[in-house]
């Protein structure tokens, strides 16, 4: 079967096509600005070369029209018609508390992630015109939705209740719920295949760090802890999000800079983090040039990033007493060398040596750790689409 895997943003439209007979990607692609003048499509079928078409798109319907026109297109289409597509997978970021898994999407499915638009009003309205777009062109089959916060569901209330008076957990549904879980759950299960291990013995502690970033503490096959909670804001520092701060900050800056409090979630989530410390960029590869031409700022802000990550791999490794190996994954984690060689520095006390040989790799399955690390330190590329594949396979046999 040929399944399309579809990932809706507030003005793109990111697809794949994959042949799940081998699990090969036949074409991918990004519809970016739909809705904004300048449309584009960027088309790439896997052995011939990339498309680029620029037409201006109302909306994600004609947006997800003209994706399925380039897939059928006899030049550079990846697909005869569309009756060989047996299933779409959607990706949605939050499923709340209602979705543990994956599930075919009907009326229920839409309506839970609609209650979910007050919880991530960046995400899941974009999520659901997606699927509405991709439900109204391909009527025939089934259409599957894959929650980021679904493996975090996993976790206990001793690690996703926040100390706040428990009715605005009840009322508002104020809880810690994870993001990025379909990245972390692919690494976690190729980590164990790479130990060699049952994923149900292992103690695993994956990093995804990319523009937003976040860790996660596995055990058992279950999250025992994630460092992004009630919002992606939470956890490590990110390319422009603050990650944890001292709650007070907020209200004293909110007076300080008048903001309102739109304003202020605007602050923390698109002017802080990596690039409001460094002044410099929110992408770490310009960060990592500056600290190297001696910009003090761009220092300062990898070192709090630096730091930030080691408190979590301790926190963590508290948590999990231990664990087998640490999974670098994502932008920054897979090519950022330098970066992982940074944040696995002085760790030997809790069994962490980097072959810093072996590390100068990028975007490569790797174990990086010397030969007598008590923890393995893979790189481990991510690979969501795939995830969203097999599950949307699964699901609609
Ligand atoms: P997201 O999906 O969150 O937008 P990605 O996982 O694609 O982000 O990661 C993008 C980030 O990866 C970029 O912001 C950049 O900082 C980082 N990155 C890419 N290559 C390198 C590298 N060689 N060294 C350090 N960081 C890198």
């Amino acid at each position: 079967m040929k399944v399309l895997v579809v990932n809706a943003g507030s003005s793109s439209i990111k697809y794949q096509v994959f042949d799940m007979t081998d699990e090969s990607v036949l074409a991918k692609g990004l519809v970016d600005r739909v809705g904004i003048p300048g449309t584009t499509l960027e088309h790439k079928p896997t052995g011939k070369d990339e498309v680029v078409i620029k037409r201006d798109l109302p909306d994600h319907t004609e947006g997800m029209k003209l994706v399925l026109d380039v897939l059928v297109n006899p030049e550079y289409g990846c697909i005869k018609s569309m009756d060989e597509i047996g299933a779409v997978g959607h990706r949605v970021v939050h499923g709340g508390e209602d979705f543990a898994e994956s599930v075919v999407i009907d009326d229920h499915v839409k309506k839970v992630i609609k209650d979910c638009f007050e919880i991530a009003p960046l995400h899941n309205p974009p999520n659901l015109m997606g699927i509405e777009a991709c439900q109204a062109l391909m009527t025939n089959v089934p259409h599957v939705a894959v929650f980021d916060t679904a493996f975090h569901q996993t976790m206990e209330a001793a690690n996703y209740m926040y100390a706040l008076p428990y009715e605005v957990y009840e009322k508002f549904r104020v809880r810690r719920y994870g993001f990025h879980g379909t990245s972390h759950y692919y690494v976690a299960h190729r980590a164990s295949e790479m130990l060699g291990k049952p994923y149900e013995d292992c103690k695993i502690i994956t990093l995804h760090l990319g523009n937003g970033a976040s860790m996660a503490a596995i055990k058992g096959g279950k999250v025992v802890d994630t460092s992004m909670g009630f919002t992606p804001l939470e956890g490590l520092v990110m390319g422009t999000r603050s990650g944890d701060i001292d709650p007070a900050i907020v209200f004293y800056l909110m007076e300080k800079l008048e903001m309102k409090s739109s304003e202020a979630n605007s602050y923390f989530n698109k002017k802080a983090g990596m690039l409001g410390l460094s002044g410099v960029s929110n992408d770490l590869r310009d960060i990592l040039e500056a600290a190297k031409a001696g910009n003090q700022r761009a220092n300062i802000a990898l070192d709090v990033y630096y730091n930030k990550v080691k408190g979590y791999i301790g926190n963590y490794m508290a948590k999990l007493n231990g664990c087998d190996c640490l999974v670098f994954t994502a932008g920054v984690g897979e090519n950022g060398y330098d970066v992982r060689e940074c944040i696995c520095q002085d760790l030997d006390y809790l069994g962490v040596k980097m072959d810093t040989e072996k590390n100068k790799v990028r975007g490569k399955e790797v174990d990086v750790a010397t030969d007598d690390s008590k923890v393995r330190i893979f790189v481990i590329p991510t690979n969501e689409e795939l995830v969203i594949a097999r599950d949307t396979l699964r699901l609609s046999k």
